[in-house]
């Protein structure tokens, strides 16, 4: 049997490949292309020569590159098309005048590194802000020219602020970061959805709300007793529901009661709806709620204690948990977060 190898035999194997695979001749004449080289770079590669795609100067004359030992290395380009891909290639010899180009996509990492890129920088920007008022009030209470007692005091109260959201940034980036990595574990083991909502609401009705001001049930399912199940991980749903009920209650009007509805329209799933009475979000704003600190007012989010991230976290679990969030708004009248579980019958 010849060792020679057969440029189809490679063409059809070449197919097989989730790489790009280009065969082309010394001069960089294209021979061959498979079909993710094609979807990289050209549907039409046949008899072109890769330098129309690639623009790097070893590739120019392969032969006197490999000669040379200067095709050992891998090079990274970005395609010249709207979609900007960032591969990294790599030239080997098969034979005389026939050459192997191989094309890995670098995209999805390219972009995954600008996203922690971005968030790296949005997370010291946040955390910034409130260690260079901390710094101003120590600096100015070290320097002794705070006499007053009832200013001490006031001053020593905003850095207590300032420490507690500093505190709950960090919690909040840490979680983030915990439900993002696992996001594509889907949890495995069974839970009651309506126990838990139920025992949240009563907690933070007990706790914090008024008369006036309370979070009630409205469960429309034809058995409202009936208790369902899913596959979640029960301290990531209580987390859910903790963060759609804080921002129902902080972005609702005063004296208005916040629903939690709850509605089962198919055997497989089941609907829970956060709603309150508010302001509400402006459309243009709702695609970009569940973006990391995103706020549609910065200033208020702030000062009622926000910190951008809980929309962010509520994603990824629901995203883990294969359920959908939607969210509707009317100016000046209601807001609703829904989740539509998939249930275990
Ligand atoms: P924050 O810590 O600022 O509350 P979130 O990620 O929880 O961050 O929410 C992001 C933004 O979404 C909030 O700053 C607010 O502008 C908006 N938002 C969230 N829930 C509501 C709501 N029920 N009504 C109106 N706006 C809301």
């Amino acid at each position: 049997m010849s060792n020679k190898i057969i440029p189809s035999n490679i063409k059809n194997l070449s197919q097989l490949l989730d790489d790009g695979l280009i065969l082309c001749d010394k001069l960089g004449v294209i021979i061959s292309s498979n079909s993710i080289a094609q979807q990289f770079l050209n549907k039409n590669l046949n008899k072109k020569n890769i330098s129309e795609f690639i623009q790097i100067d070893e590739f120019k004359n392969l032969e006197e590159s490999h000669s040379n030992g200067n095709l050992n290395d891998e090079f990274h380009f970005q395609t010249n098309d709207i979609l900007k891909r960032s591969l990294i290639t790599k030239a080997t010899k098969i034979e005389d005048n026939l050459y192997a180009i191989l094309l890995l996509d670098m995209t999805l990492q390219r972009n995954l590194e600008k996203v922690r890129r971005d968030f790296v920088a949005n997370v010291s920007h946040e955390l910034r802000s409130p260690l260079t008022s901390l710094v101003g009030f120590i600096e100015t209470l070290l320097s002794g020219s705070v006499n007053d007692e009832k200013d001490r005091n006031k001053f020593l109260k905003i850095m207590d602020e300032e420490a507690k959201r500093m505190n709950r940034l960090i919690d909040d980036i840490l979680s983030l970061s915990k439900v993002e990595t696992e996001e594509h574990i889907t949890p495995n083991t069974t839970i009651s959805l309506i126990d838990p909502i139920k025992h949240i609401i009563s907690s933070i009705n007990e706790k914090d709300l008024k008369e006036e001001n309370k979070i009630l049930i409205e469960d429309l399912r034809s058995n409202p007793n009936k208790n369902c199940f899913i596959s979640g991980d029960i301290d990531e749903i209580n987390q859910v529901f903790v963060n759609l009920l804080e921002n129902a209650i902080k972005y609702g009007f005063d004296n208005t009661n916040v629903i939690v509805r709850i509605e089962q329209e198919k055997n497989n799933e089941i609907k829970v709806s956060v709603i309150n009475s508010g302001e509400g979000i402006p459309d243009k704003y709702i695609d970009r709620l569940t973006e990391r600190f995103f706020r549609v007012d910065k200033a208020r989010s702030r000062k009622i204690g926000g910190t951008g991230l809980g929309l962010a976290i509520v994603k990824h679990i629901l995203i883990k948990h294969r359920a959908q969030l939607s969210i509707n708004s009317i100016r000046n009248q209601e807001t609703n977060f829904s989740i539509t579980f998939p249930i275990i019958n």
